[in-house]
């Protein structure tokens, strides 16, 4: 699902580099259509808030031992500023480094997070961000292993 959502975003993003990188598939449930919707969001969002010439990146970590997926959304774009940090979740809340700064100003409903946070909360998923002005962002989403993802590690470990 991953790969699909970063490949579809390839096409589209031309001004930016979009890369995944995936150190090992992990197993998860989900309801496959929401997953691709959470997953767009945060991609859009990427693109959406970095200059062009920028870099979106997806890394995807297997934590056996977390009995978790790591799934990070990462951008060198303008970036959200402490304040407005726990903000962005919250329905038609826009950050002023969207509204305001950076090539006029950057359209939006304010949606898309407030959506993907209760995808998340659907599936037990967690998210971290990670963000400083003008560097850029990063969206963690701890994603919990299937139950036989997790015991397959276990059989090879033991
Ligand atoms: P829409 O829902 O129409 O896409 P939106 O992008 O404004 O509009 P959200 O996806 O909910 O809405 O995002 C909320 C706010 O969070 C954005 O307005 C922006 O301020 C900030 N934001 C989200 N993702 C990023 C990002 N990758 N870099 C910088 N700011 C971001």
């Amino acid at each position: 699902l991953v790969d699909d959502a970063v490949r579809k975003m390839k096409l589209v993003a031309k001004e930016h580099t979009v890369r995944l990188a995936v150190n090992e598939p992990g197993i998860i449930y989900a309801d496959p259509a929401t997953m691709r919707q959470m997953m767009r969001i945060f991609l859009e969002n990427a693109v959406k808030y970095t200059p062009a010439g920028g870099h979106i990146a997806v890394l995807s970590h297997r934590l056996p031992e977390k009995g978790c997926m790591e799934l990070t959304f990462a951008d060198d774009g303008i970036g959200i500023a402490q304040e407005d940090k726990d903000k962005i979740f919250e329905r038609f809340y826009r950050a002023d480094s969207a509204r305001t700064k950076k090539a006029g100003s950057i359209g939006g409903t304010g949606l898309g997070l407030s959506i993907a946070s209760w995808i998340a909360e659907q599936h037990e998923i967690e998210i971290a961000v990670e963000s400083e002005l003008d560097k850029g962002t990063k969206f963690i989403l701890t994603i919990p292993l299937a139950e036989d993802d997790e015991s397959d590690t276990s059989d090879k470990e033991g």
